[in-house]
């Protein structure tokens, strides 16, 4: 080598003129440190915008820096790391891209040298493959976020790029995976379901393997699946040898239908259980009481003289008394017992295992409470509220909940009509 090749310039523009996107990382911050002419033109930014950003920013497979922090630490201890994923463009767009990081180390600090190949016209090319079979692979994997091919002969397990990348593993990290590879990521609350979910297609009671289910990705989280399959290939037995399916990542559709679930189990304004659930747990303990006798007491509480109230104050400040009784309630029950909003000022409350005695003096409490800590308006009037309660019991006063909660809200009525702020049971009808 000349000296004059040996200078820093020359490396300088060595580095610069690559048509091969250039980056060098800090492994601890994740910040790009340099990153060359390519790199910038790739996408789309100016240096300045690239230089001491987060790479994190640039990729749209490594969601956050913890698995940042364990992919450069996979890049250390192994001293390469190849990696298939999406750069994005400032623009929002994204390309496909093959990343080659090596570690080294320069004066006492840490480097890691990333060189990202946009392979884009490679996979253009590819589909002008006259291949059918391959173009219908390469279009299914593009389609899905992983594909998997399962040998039942020898257990070995195919896991296309994408399978990887979903759950944030660079292509060549897992070696030779088997469908035990699979089963570990599955969560184990899952896994037996999944498992007879496949057993049933291999045996050819369901037509194909069809499961949802979450899968355990690179940083220890779970994420939701919709896993499809279908045997492609059997023995003269009938008994399978080949099983291909695709995989498609549901979480964020799944996380949105848990919440609107939750939203629809709840009241919106004291978060408590809505009538709707107050019907189905009470439901479930009916059931569970049939099969182990336990007592169930059901209370009905409803405020007292709500409607002057809401006419003098508005219905705002009305709402929030019925939150300031909410939290009285809270103050007194027990965990295990089951308060829902019932109506607009009237709440259920359910309490399994628990006698008449104890619920009257329950009640009791609750009230008390409640005459005890005065509701403040907005305006700081402080308005001494109370409550009338009805109290029923399971099994002595009925077996339905028709019948049990008619016979609670009986016992209230009564309780409003001997002058409010009280409770009444069965036995004050008579
Ligand atoms: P009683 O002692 O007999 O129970 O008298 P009351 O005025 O409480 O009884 P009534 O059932 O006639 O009135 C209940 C009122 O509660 C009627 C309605 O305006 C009010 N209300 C119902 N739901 C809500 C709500 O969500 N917010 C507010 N602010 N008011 C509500
Ligand atoms: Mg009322
Ligand atoms: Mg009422």
């Amino acid at each position: 080598m000349t000296d004059s090749l040996s200078t820093h310039g020359f490396f300088r523009q060595l580095f610069s003129s690559s048509s091969d996107a250039i980056y060098v990382i800090d492994p601890a911050t994740s910040k790009v440190l340099e990153a060359n002419a390519a790199a910038c033109k790739t996408l789309y930014m100016e240096r300045d915008e690239v230089v001491n950003h987060s790479v994190l920013s640039l990729n749209k497979d490594v969601v956050g820096f913890e698995q940042w922090r364990l992919i450069s630490q996979a890049i250390k201890e192994q001293g390469q790391f190849r990696f298939v994923g999406r750069h994005k463009r400032k623009d929002g767009s994204d390309f496909p891209v093959e990343v080659i990081s090596d570690f080294f180390s320069h004066e006492g600090k840490d480097y890691i040298v990333s060189i990202a190949r946009d392979i884009s016209a490679r996979n253009a090319h590819d589909t002008k493959v006259s291949d059918d079979d391959y173009i219908r692979t390469f279009v299914l994997n593009e389609a899905s976020d992983g594909l998997w091919d399962w040998n039942a002969q020898d257990n070995s397990l195919f896991l296309s790029r994408q399978w990887y990348r979903m759950l944030g593993y660079g292509p060549d990290e897992v070696t030779n995976p088997t469908l035990n590879t699979w089963k570990d990521a599955v969560h184990p609350e899952d896994l037996e379901q999944v498992i007879s979910l496949l057993q049933s297609h291999l045996e050819g009671n369901a037509s194909r393997y069809e499961a949802k289910y979450r899968l355990r990705n690179r940083q220890g989280d779970y994420i939701w699946v919709h896993d499809r399959g279908m045997v492609v290939e059997r023995d003269e037995n009938d008994a399978p040898l080949r099983v291909v399916g695709m995989v498609l990542d549901v979480t964020e559709s799944q996380l949105l239908a848990e919440k609107l679930l939750e939203h629809s189990r709840y009241d919106d304004l004291t978060k408590l259980y809505n009538r709707k659930t107050g019907y189905e747990l009470f439901e479930k303990y009916l059931q569970i009481s049939e099969h182990q006798p336990t007592e169930i007491q059901i209370i009905m509480l409803d405020i007292d003289r709500f409607k002057e109230l809401n006419d003098t104050f508005g219905h705002v400040t009305g709402d929030h008394a019925i939150q300031h009784f909410t939290e009285t309630m809270q103050s007194v029950t027990r965990k295990t017992d089951i308060l829902c909003r019932w109506g607009g000022e009237e709440f259920l409350l359910l309490c399994p295992g628990s006698t008449k005695t104890a619920a009257v003096k329950m009640v009791n409490r609750i009230l008390s409470e409640f005459s005890q800590t005065p509701f403040t308006t907005d305006e700081g009037i402080e308005l001494h509220l109370s409550a009338s309660a009805g109290v029923s019991s399971y099994p002595e006063d009925g077996h339905s909940i028709r019948g049990l909660v008619k016979a609670a809200d009986t016992a209230m009525y009564k309780a409003k009509s001997l002058g409010r702020n009280r409770v009444c049971t069965q036995e004050d009808l008579s």
